[in-house]
């Protein structure tokens, strides 16, 4: 996987060192968690805060976790205390409680804003003509925002909304993008991921409890 990852940066006249791969551990089973870890792989990502406060807190040291799943307000603390980076920031409400916890906390996470580049109406995610100003609004809030996320619609090729993605991360000055999932890693790296998420391409099929 990450011969391919470099393969794929070095194809788009990338430094293989400026794509992070987030291995996403939800719903597989612990072996293979153990497995990956002792690999040597150190960043995962979970969609669910109630799977990962019982897989990651004894697997922590040296792990970088984060979030890649919907955020419920009422669970803001709890993924503050959880996740080093929380990549769904996707609603005012949210942003709202996030800021007010991480004053609590006296601690921010890292933060992506999740844009629902294919304005689907079941996804979460600003829409792209909303974007700019919510990325605004969170940094009217002193969050911490570093860059977009998106998942495409799953039946479109995945390049327009890769595309879309980067550029409403280039106009707002934000460095990361993550996108790409198993079956489309290669073509985010080519759009210009600085992060992809990959799971059974990774893993193996996931195993729902
Ligand atoms: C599950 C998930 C992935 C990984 O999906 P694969 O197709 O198994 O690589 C990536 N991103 C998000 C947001 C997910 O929920």
């Amino acid at each position: 996987m990450l011969d391919r990852i470099a393969a794929a940066a070095r194809e788009a006249g990338r430094d293989p060192g400026d794509v992070t791969l987030v291995a996403v551990s939800k719903q597989q089973p612990d072996e293979r968690i153990e497995a990956m870890l002792a690999a040597g792989q150190r960043v995962f990502g979970e969609n669910r805060v109630q799977e990962a406060r019982v897989r990651w807190p004894p697997r922590r040291a040296g792990v970088e976790l984060r979030l890649i799943g919907p955020l419920q307000t009422n669970k803001a603390r709890e993924a503050l205390a959880l996740f080093d980076v929380i990549e769904t920031l996707d609603r005012e409400s949210l942003a709202r409680t996030l800021a007010d916890e991480i004053q609590r906390a006296g601690a921010a996470p890292r933060l992506m804003v999740q844009v629902n580049t294919g304005e689907e109406p079941q996804k979460a995610g600003v829409r792209p003509p909303q974007a700019d100003a919510f990325i605004a609004a969170c940094r009217a809030r002193d969050l911490p925002v570093e860059g977009l996320m998106c998942i495409p619609p799953e039946l479109e090729p995945p390049e327009r909304h890769f595309t879309l993605l980067a550029k409403i991360a280039g106009r707002n000055g934000l460095a990361k993008l993550s996108m790409g999932m198993s079956a489309d890693y290669e073509v985010a790296i080519r759009c210009g991921a600085t992060s992809v998420r990959v799971g059974s391409a990774l893993f193996g099929g996931r195993v729902p409890r």
